[in-house]
């Protein structure tokens, strides 16, 4: 009994709230204070520091480390701790990031066991975890050199789905949940990947995604751009890592709030941005996710 209240107490803090525009941002988001305070004390020690949180994954309590791997610096010289990447829970491997990603995927659908998923990932830590809870899972890597429906990956000795994102393989009202952390910023076309997305979900299916977004800039920016199969470079060349090449990956944009009116166009209702901070859940940093539904078909 004592545990049910407990767990009920946990999931009745408000983590995940929605802003479906940057105006209602500016006027509601307030990041919560016990957050910035445990952060600024972390920063200030500049030493290592273990917390006790409750893993949404796992549904326990862990402890979990915060450390300076991929820290960035202020510009008094200390370390900040890079809190998205990081404070990953000891029993299922998952970062900060992920488990609150899983965390809003439970909290939109309780029921994942009945449900079908794809997964832009599929060489992926998260990718192995999620088969346990969605009763079906399909995940793909992108392999732009190669034709194949599947290409074979030695370091997880198994052939792996090969999906681009803008001329997706599978049939139109698939899936209950498309889910896409990280990858719609090196899609050139990514307008065309949203179409792509909002094809192969069913009616009432639900997009959940994270993105590199300027939490304060309207517009997307545009850090690069194809110009008749040429990369064009507007900003300093960005490369993040990609499991399945180890010579990264280039970031075409940063997006701000413009994504969310991207969406709309394609049909996608019910948009919006979750910022999500809390202590007890070992949330801290300027995390957030982006969501959107496909209510009707057009
Ligand atoms: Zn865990």
């Amino acid at each position: 009994m004592f545990e049910f209240l407990k767990m009920k107490k946990l999931a009745d803090e408000n983590v995940f709230q929605k802003h479906r525009c940057f105006s209602e941002f500016e006027k509601r988001w307030i990041k919560r204070k016990d957050c910035s305070n445990l952060e600024q004390s972390i920063i200030k020690k500049q030493k290592e520091t273990n917390i006790k949180a409750y893993c949404a994954y796992c549904k326990k309590t862990t402890k979990m480390k915060i450390d300076f791997l991929y820290a960035a610096k202020q510009a008094d010289g200390k370390l900040i701790p890079n809190f998205r990447e990081r404070i990953v829970c000891p029993e299922c491997n998952l970062n900060n990031r992920l488990r609150a990603t899983y965390h809003l995927l439970e909290n939109i659908e309780p029921n994942l066991k009945t449900k079908q998923a794809y997964i832009t990932e599929a060489v992926t830590p998260l990718f192995e975890l999620l088969k346990n809870k969605i009763k079906f899972l399909v995940g793909s890597e992108y392999f732009p050199e190669n034709d194949a429906a599947k290409v074979f990956i030695s370091h997880v000795n198994r052939e792996i789905n090969n999906e681009d994102l803008t001329k997706l393989s599978f049939e139109n009202n698939q899936f209950d949940f498309v889910i896409s952390l990280e990858v719609l910023e090196h899609v050139p076309s990514y307008r065309q990947a949203l179409r792509e997305i909002f094809r192969v979900l069913k009616k009432n299916g639900n997009f959940i995604f994270s993105i590199p977004f300027v939490l304060n800039s309207q517009k997307n920016i545009v850090r690069a751009r194809m110009n008749n199969g040429v990369i064009e470079h507007l900003l300093p060349a960005e490369y993040h890592g990609d499991p399945v090449d180890n010579a990264g990956c280039l970031c075409f944009y940063h997006f701000g709030w413009e994504i969310l009116d991207d969406l709309r166009e394609v049909g996608f209702c019910d948009v919006g941005v979750y910022p999500y901070a809390s202590v007890k859940f070992g949330y801290l940093g300027d995390g957030l996710i982006l969501y959107a539904k496909k209510i009707n078909d057009e």
